[in-house]
């Protein structure tokens, strides 16, 4: 099949409530890199006006951050066939992207600082709560390493070899514990530059099937443009049950920032 036949579909959670700090940047990234592959892009947002049947025919899923009363917002849509229907896909494999809101809803609940538990979808074995205004935010550049076995070596093989690491930023009150007991979920990567889950235990995101939960944000595929590549070649892979080999693109440029921004960082630590 010629590659323009071939069509992905990305789905993206809540658009006008959930993209903060240039989440929307993690869409974009897809869909171009996709169309420079020649494949057709479609974008079908998940919101308030989808159905259960469209979050069904997405083929990678994208979700933003949001602030605590989005979130709240997100969660009464989130219920019932759609609420069903996420857990599906996401249990059988469809690759996604979710940061910061978005992976707190896929966990067990998320505690605002200010008013009632939000109870999320259960997908990630994990909880986040946010300590209060009173204490400090979590801000800054986040340089991570990618842990989660599978998908660090899926990266791996993309960058040539090379170790995956991960460069973006982050700025969230909620403090996530990832529980990997059971099996299911695990961590998606220890941090070497910045706070990552709470702060305290060195763990970044997570990684459960082909979904990737951080606190990284939108800029996060076009920092890390290699990622947005085994999000396509997977949901292809997925859809069309057949291997694919993406053709490589020319990211000299975005290459060359990261290792800049990474080299920089490491003097910080240094000192
Ligand atoms: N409301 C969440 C928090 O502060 C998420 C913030 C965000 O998505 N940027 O933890």
């Amino acid at each position: 099949m010629a590659n323009q036949e071939l069509e992905l579909t990305i789905g993206w959670l809540y658009p006008t409530l959930m993209s903060t700090y240039g989440d929307r940047g993690n869409v974009i990234v897809i869909e171009r890199r996709a169309q420079w592959r020649g494949y057709s892009v479609r974008i079908q947002a998940l919101d308030q006006n989808a159905t259960a049947e469209d979050i069904k025919s997405v083929d990678v899923i994208v979700g933003g951050g949001a602030q605590d009363r989005q979130q709240e917002i997100v969660m009464r849509d989130l219920q019932g066939a759609k609420a069903d229907a996420m857990r599906e896909k996401l249990d059988s494999g469809t690759p996604g992207v979710f940061t910061c809101g978005s992976p707190q809803l896929l966990g067990h609940y998320y505690e605002p600082g200010l008013g009632k538990r939000i109870e999320g979808l259960g997908i990630l074995d994990m909880v986040s709560v946010h300590p209060g205004d009173d204490v400090k935010r979590c801000i800054g550049n986040l340089v991570i390493e990618v842990t989660a076995s599978r998908l660090a070596k899926e990266l791996k093989e993309i960058l040539g070899g090379a170790t995956p690491y991960l460069v973006g930023f982050e700025n969230h009150g909620g403090r996530t514990r990832v529980n990997t007991q059971g099996g299911k979920v695990e961590v998606l990567g220890k941090v070497i530059y910045g706070l990552g889950n709470n702060g305290e235990d060195g763990t970044e995101g997570a990684f459960y099937q082909n979904a990737i939960a951080t606190y990284s944000h939108g800029p996060l595929l076009p920092k890390n443009p290699f990622v947005a590549d085994w999000l396509i070649q997977t949901a292809l892979r997925l859809k069309y049950q057949q291997p694919f080999a993406l053709k490589p693109l020319e990211d000299k440029l975005a290459m060359k920032a990261r290792e800049t921004m990474f080299n920089r960082l490491k003097v910080d630590l240094a000192t």
